[in-house]
């Protein structure tokens, strides 16, 4: 530590933090910490530990050190107070849904969202006696209707999968504000490097790492990263936050807590009870693939225009929904908001229908046909002959996945190879 108050920058944060040499070994590098349990000193030790009175390790369902170097680094590139990793994308969701919500209550969200989340959000969260209300956030009147005395939260992505959507974070947030309630971001597809919700006005932010984070397609994990600014205890709202919990004595997290409320609810009920914990073996590749985010995210977004740019000067391309594009109804928006790009996904529509994309498809050599995102490869899928192919044709362009669709995450091989795979099998 040093006194100069200097903050450091994102790609020195990237490398750093949550990381020292090992105290026992002078290991560099996080080690994997390939253990379940951890000896305790003694009896008053453990007994202070399971009454959260000292912070320290129990049971890796809980914590672990690989997993806690991951959670201190995504907390720091997010400019959070805290931040609890876990098992996928999905799971984060779960896990910043669950000290929020209860039977009967609801969220609200955005329309635009990854089709899975659609499926969690629409159907599967029903079963807790949780609801949500789809609504389009650029209505900033239908998102306040939508909006009731049971509502505990508003949700969207920061730049939406699959197609050419930015939020306008600070515009929610204050919907968000005024109705007291907080606004999650899935902050994915921009990653912290293009786009920072929590100074934007965010409450929380939920990641899948299995995307751009890791970056290199071989985890699968997720993060929640609370902005420890909200008020928890303002309202009777959320009572997991702000009144005495019975598994911990009567003790009140967000009195207890302060910032940390949310994180510490996160590990010691959220994980202890839901278990959906990441494991360290997942987590050191996922510092390893944060330390070149910043690189990474730089050369994803600089092929994404290029190759966009390219498929939509083309003939045989009927329409490239990019906001990082100029011709984009959100570029404007790009420009204010997120000055470092609108990230590396986005779809094309083939003039030749669902033929041509099948045909496409199936003559790619360099860029492969797979359901994933924000990879080093570049990946593209047919949504309407693969993960929507049980929709019906109009079922399929209300979620953005028409039979002349394509989705391409642009990854960061040389653009004149990703341009030339599609030219070939543009055909
Ligand atoms: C992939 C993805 C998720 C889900 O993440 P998993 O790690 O697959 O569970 C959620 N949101 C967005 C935007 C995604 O791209």
């Amino acid at each position: 530590m040093t006194d100069d108050p200097r903050p450091q920058g994102f790609d020195t944060i990237a490398i750093h933090a949550g990381s020292q040499p090992d105290p026992a070994t002078g290991a560099r590098q996080v080690p994997i910490y390939q253990t379940t349990a951890y000896q305790f000193r003694d009896a008053d030790h453990a007994a202070a530990l399971f009454n959260l009175q000292e912070v320290g390790y129990i049971y890796s369902r809980l914590t672990n050190p690989t997993v806690s170097a991951l959670q201190e680094r995504v907390a720091a590139l997010e400019g959070g107070a805290g931040a609890v990793a876990c098992s996928s994308g999905h799971a984060a969701q779960i896990m910043a849904l669950f000290p929020l919500m209860g039977p009967g209550l609801n969220l609200v969200a955005s329309n635009r969202l990854y089709g899975g989340t659609i499926t969690q959000f629409g159907q599967t969260i029903r079963r807790f006696g949780w609801s949500c209300r789809f609504v389009d956030l650029d209505d900033t009147d239908a998102v306040r209707a939508a909006i009731d005395k049971d509502t505990r939260a508003i949700f969207a992505e920061s730049i939406s999968n699959p197609g050419g959507y930015v939020t306008d974070i600070p515009a929610i947030a204050a919907i968000a504000d005024e109705a007291g309630i907080p606004l999650i971001i899935d902050n994915t597809l921009a990653s912290p490097a293009l786009c920072r919700p929590i100074e934007q006005g965010a409450t929380l932010v939920v990641h899948s790492l299995t995307k751009y984070l890791t970056g290199n397609g071989t985890v699968t994990g997720g993060a929640v990263i609370d902005s420890g600014r909200f008020d928890w205890s303002a309202s009777d709202k959320f009572p997991s936050l702000s009144a005495p919990e019975p598994a911990y004595h009567g003790l009140k997290f967000h009195e207890t807590f302060g910032a940390a409320a949310f994180t510490f609810h996160g590990i010691a009920i959220g994980l202890r009870d839901l278990g959906m914990t990441l494991n360290p073996q997942a987590a050191h590749y996922t510092l390893m693939g944060i330390e070149t985010l910043g690189l990474r995210m730089e050369r994803h977004v600089r092929n994404a225009v290029e190759v966009a740019s390219w498929l939509e000067a083309d003939p045989r391309v009927e329409a490239v929904s990019y906001a990082g594009l100029p011709s984009s109804p959100y570029h404007d928006r790009v420009r204010r908001l997120y000055p470092k790009g609108a990230g590396a996904l986005f779809t094309i529509r083939l003039k030749g229908g669902y033929d041509a994309c099948v045909r496409m498809i199936g003559a790619l050599k360099l860029i492969s046909h797979v359901a994933n995102l924000g990879d080093t490869r570049t990946l593209a899928i047919h949504s309407a002959s693969t993960t929507h192919r049980q929709l019906t044709a109009e079922q399929q362009v209300a979620a953005g996945a028409g039979p002349d669709m394509v989705r391409l995450s642009i990854g960061i091989e040389d653009a004149a190879d990703i341009i030339a795979d599609l030219d070939a099998a543009l055909g």
